[in-house]
This record gives C-alpha cells, sequence and structure tokens, in this order.
C-alpha cells in the first residue's frame, strides 16, 4: 500500500486559527489567562462558530500568531503537503492584536519563513465575512489586493451561508480578481445549489470551499466539470456539521466519477480532529478511494492552488513517481 503522507498534495481549505493545534491552545489560553475554550461538541454551524470565536481569543501577541502560523505549516509538510494556503478573516484580530495592515503582515511574514523552514510553499486566503456589510468584503478585497506581491494568492466568503448568499459580494471579488487573486468562495455547503451559481456567477470562483452540495443538481454538476473548476471539500466537516449522516454517505466519488476536480482538506482541525493526511487517509479507508483516484485529487489541489507554476510542475511529477512506485514495495 502506497503511503498517503508521502503523496505530494496542497492544502487549500484550512482555516488558520481552526489549525490550531490542541496543545497550543492550551498553552496560549494559560498564557494568556484564559480559561480553554471549550472546542468540541457542537451540533450547528452557530455553536461551531462561537467555538472558533472562542480559540482567537487566544491569540493575545505577535509571538502567539507567529506561533500558530509556524505550527499551521509544519502540520501541512507533515501531512505531505508540498503547498499551504490558509484562510483567515483578519480583522476578527484587531482588538487583540491591532490593525489589519499589522496583522496582515506578521502572517504573512512568518507564512515565508516558516515555508522555507519545513519546506514547502505558503500562500494567504484572506477572506471576507459573508455576514457583514458587503462594504467591509470591499475593504478585504483592497487589502488583499494591496499584499498580493507579498503572499497574497486568493479571496475567500466565510461564515454562515445560510440566509447569506454570494450576489452581494460581487463587488469585492472583482476587485480580488482584478487584482490577480483566485477567486475561492464558499458555498453548497450550508445551502444548496443556488448558493454553487452564485459564486460562479456572481464571484467569478475558480476554486468553491466546499461545493459538495452542487450533488443535488446534476446540471450543476457538468457544469463544474466542463469549468474545470475545483470543489475544495472537507469530509469529515461535512459530517460533524450534519451536512451529510456519515462518510459512506459523502458524495466525493460521485463527484470524482462525474469529472469534477476535487481538493481534500481539514477545514478546521482543532474543531473537528482529523488533519490533513487523516482525511486522505479516511476516504481510502471509509470511502473506498483507489490510490489512482487520491492521486487525482492532489494533482487537483496542487493545480487549483495559488503556487508558482514550478512548485506545481514539480509537484505534478512527483505524484507521477508516487503513483509509479510498486504498491506492494511501498511501506504502509
Ligand atoms: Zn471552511
Amino acid at each position: 500500500m502506497r503511503h498517503l503522507a508521502a503523496l505530494p498534495k496542497a492544502h487549500l481549505h484550512v482555516h488558520l486559527e481552526g489549525a490550531m493545534r490542541p496543545a497550543t491552545l492550551a498553552e496560549l489560553a494559560a498564557e494568556a489567562g484564559v480559561p480553554v475554550p471549550q472546542v468540541r461538541g457542537f451540533g450547528t454551524f452557530g455553536a461551531f462558530a462561537e467555538m472558533y470565536v472562542a480559540a482567537c481569543a487566544v491569540l493575545t501577541s505577535e509571538a502567539s500568531l507567529r506561533r500558530l502560523v509556524d505550527e499551521v505549516v509544519a502540520d501541512a509538510a507533515l501531512a505531505g503537503a508540498v503547498w499551504v494556503e490558509p484562510a483567515t478573516y483578519i480583522p476578527q484580530h484587531r482588538e487583540l492584536l491591532g490593525p489589519d495592515e499589522h496583522v496582515l503582515e506578521v502572517i504573512l511574514d512568518e507564512l515565508v519563513h516558516a515555508g522555507t523552514r519545513h519546506g514547502i510553499g505558503t500562500g494567504l486566503l484572506i477572506a471576507a465575512d459573508r455576514t457583514l456589510d458587503p462594504a467591509d468584503a470591499v475593504a478585504q478585497a483592497r487589502l488583499a489586493v494591496r499584499h498580493a506581491a507579498d503572499g497574497v494568492v486568493s479571496f475567500g466568503l466565510h461564515n454562515d451561508e445560510t440566509g447569506f448568499p454570494p450576489e452581494p459580494f460581487a463587488e469585492a471579488f472583482d476587485i480580488a480578481l482584478a487584482g490577480g487573486l483566485l477567486s475561492a468562495p464558499h458555498a453548497g455547503e450550508l445551502e444548496g445549489p443556488a448558493s454553487v451559481v452564485g459564486a460562479l456567477e456572481a464571484l467569478g470562483a475558480h476554486r468553491i470551499q466546499h461545493g459538495v452540495r452542487a450533488v443535488e443538481d446534476p446540471d450543476l454538476v457538468v457544469r463544474l466539470a466542463a469549468a474545470d473548476v475545483c470543489l475544495d471539500v472537507c469530509p469529515s466537516s461535512n459530517v460533524l456539521l450534519g451536512v451529510f449522516p456519515s462518510i459512506a454517505d459523502h458524495p466525493l466519488p460521485d463527484l470524482l466519477a462525474a469529472g469534477v476536480s476535487c481538493s481534500l482538506n481539514a477545514d478546521d482541525p482543532l474543531l473537528f480532529g482529523p488533519g490533513l493526511l487523516e482525511e486522505y487517509v479516511l476516504c481510502r479507508d471509509e470511502m473506498g478511494l483507489t490510490d489512482c483516484d487520491l492521486a487525482a485529487i492532489a494533482r487537483s489541489s496542487i493545480r487549483a492552488s495559488g503556487a508558482p507554476d514550478a512548485l506545481k510542475a514539480r509537484a505534478d511529477n512527483a505524484v507521477d513517481l508516487w503513483m509509479a512506485a510498486d504498491a506492494e514495495d511501498a511501506v504502509a
């Protein structure tokens, strides 16, 4: 059996703060003099979002933010990622860490250094919050574009999809696209196919974070495959938030069979449990995906990432080598 940690891949759907190591959360809470936030046991998106905010509250210093960034990059490297593209809504750190521009510069600086230390490529996805005024999204898009040369590679749309459709954020995404960023909004998770259509038509999506409920509309699945839009899929997150009842019921195999590009991701490992590598293992063990399927997913993740072309070409060749390895001889 081929070793999945050795399969080169990109981690494209991972919320920076939601990827904090549990031990780091406990240590930073102690340093900040706050109780360790409870981060498991939610049943609804609202309860989940509250826990996310609680986890953010332990980031009270530049050093703690740098530690988080370094560990997220280290964990991606350990899972066999050659590229990691964490996502964040910068203003959530305003109160504890200062102005947006400063917080962003710290994250970008640490991403570069951590990438060098751990031997992988890094980029940042700047997100807007869909529950706020679209004018704030425009401000985030402008912030993101100003730092496109320093490591911001993509623009997203976070928070509860329910009641907050994509269309009002078209202006922000126009600015991001004009600035050369990839469009990677959340859609098709808590809302159905209409939100995926909105992400495509109003936001020019290159990637859709989740997007899995597109499966409810066969014509939309055909359209996603034809347009080569990548769905940044997170199976454990979907099951734990009740989008699908179990891993066995997850539509990822159907989407792959229909020719839709999909990447595999952990979303918020602090809150959901499994990390990037565990998601690949889960899909092999419980979804029945073959090494050929998993290699195709890894290739899609690399191709759809914000990584430089040279890194993409090297990683794609490395996937060929992984597939060529004699499966009998490879370490389990
Ligand atoms: Zn997400």
